[in-house]
């Protein structure tokens, strides 16, 4: 039996106090019956959104109105369950209007939303049948301590949970050419959940694919990092690629070695990406790159550990140093990617790059006992046979350690005198 916390029965009992219903419904529903700790409650509501606002603001919660438009009310709902407690913590709860969603000529948004209040009407809307449930609780047994829960599932979602299955809600044609995102929202449940596309859902993917042209690059490289940052990231690019929305992803595809060990990597977008991306040459993975808005540092940090691939790799204490020098903060990272792409010596290569960064070795120029003016005060000239000499002497002490005191160093920068 589903179980809701118990902050949330107050709100739920109080829409049932005025002849309204009140539903936790979609993703949470779904995570509940999993067992998985859902990490929002979403609420299904019959009132209209400034009835919502009303009536919440008259019990004394704090409201706050994040989506009128759509019908949505944000609730600030105390952890103590008391609605007029204002010191205590406290879960943001969105509570939504009944609705049902009409034209998708643009095959991205709804041309109009109906508030119908119909909680049949708000699943019917949704898009997979796992996602589309809700929980309707017992006005009766709300006022005593026990709750007593129910699933609302019209769609067979329960059958499909078990089953593993991902199945849209009606015709799949009609539902993903309403909204194209849903294509990969698809793929998204059924590699983070560890579930089949069933049939047809799938057959309609693979027909309408290229209703991803239409929806904006910042929506479709969302789902992307979500499904590979997912337990199985192989599979969700193999699905990608399957069923032709791969293109619209990634226009210059992965790289031409496959995947690689992807889902041996931590679930981080950067490394798994420069991961797919290994080896391809410098133009199609800044394309790639391009195409998914990223923040500058995330596109940064891809690029400069896929492009690692062309550096020497020995397991000892010098190619450590140069490692570190070369690649900076991203000097793990690039070896936990090397390392999925088979080269074993790269999981040495890490025990010595930590010991290094353990031990604090000097790696960099201004890492040096001496530097720039200290070779001018012993009558060097400034320009570039100094950074020459600097160099020298960092990769002396790159190859000696100990050699990094001022007058080990000196005597060394002093042989160019000559
Ligand atoms: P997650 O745990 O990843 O947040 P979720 O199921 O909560 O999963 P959301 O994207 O937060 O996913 O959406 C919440 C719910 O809203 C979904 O479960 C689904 O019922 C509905 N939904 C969201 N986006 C769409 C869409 N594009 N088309 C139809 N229904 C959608
Ligand atoms: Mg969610």
């Amino acid at each position: 039996m589903p179980s809701i916390p118990s902050y949330l029965t107050p709100l739920l009992a109080l829409f049932a106090s005025h002849g309204e219903a009140a539903y936790p419904v979609g993703g949470c529903v779904r995570d509940t019956l999993m067992g998985i700790p859902p990490h929002d409650w979403d609420v299904a509501v019959t009132t209209h959104p400034h009835d919502t606002m009303a009536l919440c603001h008259d019990a004394g919660y704090r409201t706050v109105p994040t989506g009128l438009k759509h019908g949505t009310v944000t609730v600030l709902v105390p952890l103590s369950g008391d609605a007029t407690d204002r010191d205590g913590p406290y879960e943001m709860i969105e509570c939504t209007t009944c609705r049902t969603e009409g034209g998708y000529t643009d095959g991205r948004h709804p041309d109009t939303v109906a508030f119908t209040g119909l909680i049949e009407d708000d699943l019917s809307r949704r898009d997979f049948t796992v996602n589309a449930m809700a929980l309707t609780v017992n006005a009766m047994a709300l006022t005593r301590t026990e709750e007593s829960l129910t699933v609302l599932d019209l769609f067979g979602g329960q059958e499909d949970l078990k089953s593993g299955i991902i199945r849209a809600v009606g015709d799949p044609d009609t539902r993903f050419t309403e909204d194209a995102l849903r294509l990969m929202r698809g793929v998204r449940f059924a590699v983070k959940l560890g579930f089949a596309i069933e049939e047809n859902t799938y057959a309609a993917i693979c027909r309408r694919a290229e209703g991803l042209a239409r929806i904006s690059r910042e929506r479709i490289s969302e789902e992307f990092q979500k499904i590979l940052t997912s337990p199985e990231p192989e599979r969700g690019i193999q699905l990608l690629s399957d069923t032709g929305l791969l293109p619209y992803v990634l226009p210059r595809g992965i790289s031409p070695m496959g995947t690689g060990d992807l889902s041996s990597l931590p679930a981080d977008f950067t490394v798994r990406m420069a991961c797919l991306l290994w080896e391809m040459d410098y133009d199609g993975v800044e394309e790639n790159l391009a195409g998914l808005r990223l923040p500058n540092a995330v596109r940064k940090n891809i690029l400069a550990i896929t492009c690692s691939y062309i550096r020497t790799l020995r397991p000892d204490a010098l190619c450590a140093r140069r490692w570190r020098h070369g690649l900076g903060e991203n000097t793990l990272p690039a070896l936990a990617v090397r390392a999925a792409r088979g080269d074993t010596a790269a999981v040495e290569l890490a025990e010595l790059v930590k010991a290094s960064i353990e031990s604090n070795e000097p790696v960099y120029i201004s890492d040096l006992d001496i530097d720039g003016k200290d070779l001018i005060a012993l009558g060097f000239k400034p320009g570039r046979l100094l950074q020459d000499i600097l160099r020298d002497l960092l990769e002396a002490v790159w190859e000696n350690p100990e050699k990094n005191t001022r007058e080990v160093l000196i005597k060394e920068a002093l042989r160019w005198k000559d």
